[in-house]
């Protein structure tokens, strides 16, 4: 069982689709503690993305190559803290996704990439209530998954239940870095808008993988 490169395109479609369906409740998770753009950052920057993956002129052939087209494109079109998070974690992605199928490893190393690529743009470290705190233990349950003989699939629903518990459990955390930080003590009991869309971001990976 692996994923192929229409897999990854399959992501970015359902990535699109449910960032536009939760456009308003990541607006208004930003705007509690930020400044309100997050849903419209999203929908504009995957908007652009479907925009680009529909005028190819051949289709793309590796994952890569997907995830690529999605970096370049959040980069140019998405402002704020989001778009260049997500830019780069893509960016990395696409660099160890250079092959045509990916199996339980290759979705850890994409994910992994991916993380990594945050925490080197954003300097952000697990428990700041950021993006990281939704993807560090998605990064851990799909390595506890693909250790246990989980095929890719699995992997990425075992991600996106992490990603999703990690949202979550943001709510009481104290915010010092990005946008959310100036609040201080006032951005304890909300959920961050990141840690919210990388969890909707990882449940459409997952979704999109039929194995
Ligand atoms: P902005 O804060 O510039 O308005 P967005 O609203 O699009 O940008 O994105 C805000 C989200 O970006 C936050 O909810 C948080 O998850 C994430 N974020 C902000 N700063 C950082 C950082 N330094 N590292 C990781 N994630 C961050
Ligand atoms: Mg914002």
């Amino acid at each position: 069982m692996t994923l192929d490169v229409d897999w990854a395109v399959r992501w970015v479609r359902a990535s699109a689709a449910t960032v536009t369906e939760h456009r308003e409740e990541l607006i208004e998770l930003d705007r509690q503690i930020g400044d309100g753009d997050h849903g419209e950052n999203l929908t504009r920057g995957f908007t652009a993305v479907i925009a680009k993956l529909d005028a190819l002129d051949a289709p793309p052939e590796q994952v890569g190559d997907v995830l690529k087209l999605v970096a370049t494109t959040l980069m140019s079109t998405v402002g704020g803290a989001a778009g260049p998070l997500y830019g780069t974690a893509y960016l990395r992605a696409a660099k160890v996704t250079a092959s045509a199928q990916l199996n339980s490893a290759g979705v850890v190393a994409l994910l992994e990439a991916a993380t990594e690529g945050i925490v080197a743009r954003g300097k952000a470290r697990p428990g700041e209530k950021t993006m990281v705190d939704a993807w560090t233990p998605a990064v851990a349950a799909a390595v506890a998954a693909a250790d246990a003989g989980a095929p890719p699939s699995e992997v990425l629903a075992a991600a996106a239940a992490g990603a999703a518990e990690g949202a979550q459990a943001t709510i009481p955390l104290l915010a010092t870095k990005g946008r959310a930080s100036y609040l201080g003590e006032r951005s304890i009991g909300h959920l961050d808008p990141g840690a919210r869309s990388t969890e909707l971001i990882l449940a459409a990976a997952a979704g999109a993988a039929v194995d």
